[in-house]
């Protein structure tokens, strides 16, 4: 075959399967979206484990009308200009790849109504953008992006997928894991028609115990340490679920860099080591903790999920995690002296 330019759609949807590999990654982007809007309310409704729907509502700034279009093009995006911004990104979103990911395997809307409007407008496509302008719609402001028959159009894809209970399970799942970043957020959600989880807005200058009390449930914030430590440069605080709190899957493990919750081999690693003296090896962890540091110390643009990142002084931030979760555990950890006495 000679070789051609792939068309748009087939690029979107390549694209597609690295960004939005299941419903709970659609709730990430498109609530990840609504944060970066400075959204201060977040309302989600999933059906059929989010296959059918998924419903995001927030009350962020909105996108203006002549906007709409371009939201939905690959590479668009509001949040950087340049390299330099890259290297100082503080938005939770900043590859332009989300919206369009996200149309090009399902039937979306977006509406949106900036404060500055008479009305909302809309735009929608079924794979691909439908329309050639904005029509007009009815909103009280923010936004709204529906999604519908997720992966209609890549039945491969869709093959993949679990039950509708096990998918939402991974819905719930991403927005805990959102609900914990953004404390001051108030968020809700359902599935099918009935609420899951309603959870207020906190105050910033509070730790935010209650969010994780509601979130994670009593029995952690009742069996956990709080610690909150502070380095050049470096902030490290959260809650540490005692040794008698431990888990049989990794199922309770929170980590957040400068609010964007991650998955890193190094940190992962430092916390099973700080751990590792009072906890039996087949058991896991619970921790909710937030890292945080100079924007320009970390690099998030290491996978199009942006769920790693690197560290520039990578030594430096694990041996700040090991040595306070270790120390926080020492009044809990089997005194060695006392072993070798028996
Ligand atoms: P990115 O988040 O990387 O910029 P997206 O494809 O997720 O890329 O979104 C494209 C653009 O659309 C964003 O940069 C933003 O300007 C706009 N946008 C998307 N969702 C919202 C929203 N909920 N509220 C306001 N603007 C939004
Ligand atoms: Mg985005």
């Amino acid at each position: 075959m000679p070789i051609r330019l792939l068309p748009d759609t087939l690029v979107n949807q390549i694209k597609a399967g690295e960004v939005v590999e299941r419903p709970a990654a659609v709730v990430k982007e498109l609530v990840e979206n609504a944060l970066d809007a400075g959204a201060t309310r977040i309302e989600v409704e999933a059906e059929q484990g989010g296959l059918g729907l998924l419903r995001i509502r927030d009350n962020g700034h909105g996108i203006a009308r002549d906007e709409l279009l371009l939201a939905l093009q690959r590479h668009a995006t509001s949040k950087i200009l340049s390299l330099e911004d890259l290297e100082g990104v503080c938005s939770l979103g900043f590859r332009g790849e989300a919206l369009p990911s996200i149309l090009s395997v399902s039937r979306l809307s977006l509406t949106s109504r900036r404060v500055d409007e008479d009305h909302a407008w809309r735009v929608h496509g079924d794979g691909d953008v439908m329309v050639q302008t904005p029509e007009p719609a009815a909103l009280a402001g923010g936004t709204v992006v529906e999604v519908r028959d997720l992966f209609y159009n890549t039945p491969a894809r869709r093959k993949f997928l679990k039950s509708d209970g096990t998918e939402f399970r991974h819905v719930d799942q991403a927005l805990r894991r959102l609900a914990l970043a953004r404390r001051e957020v108030a968020f809700s959600w359902s599935h099918n028609g009935k609420r899951v989880l309603d959870l207020r807005p906190l105050d910033v200058l509070g730790n935010g115990e209650e969010r994780v009390r509601e979130v994670c449930g009593p029995d952690f914030i009742a069996n956990a340490l709080h610690v909150d430590e502070e380095r050049v440069g470096l902030r490290l605080h959260g809650w540490l679920g005692l040794p008698a709190f431990s888990r049989s899957q990794p199922d309770l493990q929170y980590l957040y860099v400068n609010g964007r919750a991650v998955r890193d081999r190094l940190l992962a690693g430092a916390l099973r080591r700080a751990f590792a003296d009072v906890m039996h090896s087949t058991r896991y962890p619970a921790f909710v903790l937030y890292l945080d540091i100079d924007p320009r110390g970390v690099d998030v643009n290491v996978h199009p999920q942006k769920t790693e990142v690197r560290f520039r002084d990578a030594a430096r931030v694990h041996e700040m995690l090991f040595g306070v979760v270790h120390r926080a555990l020492r009044d809990v950890r089997p005194d060695p002296q006392q072993h070798h006495r028996v």
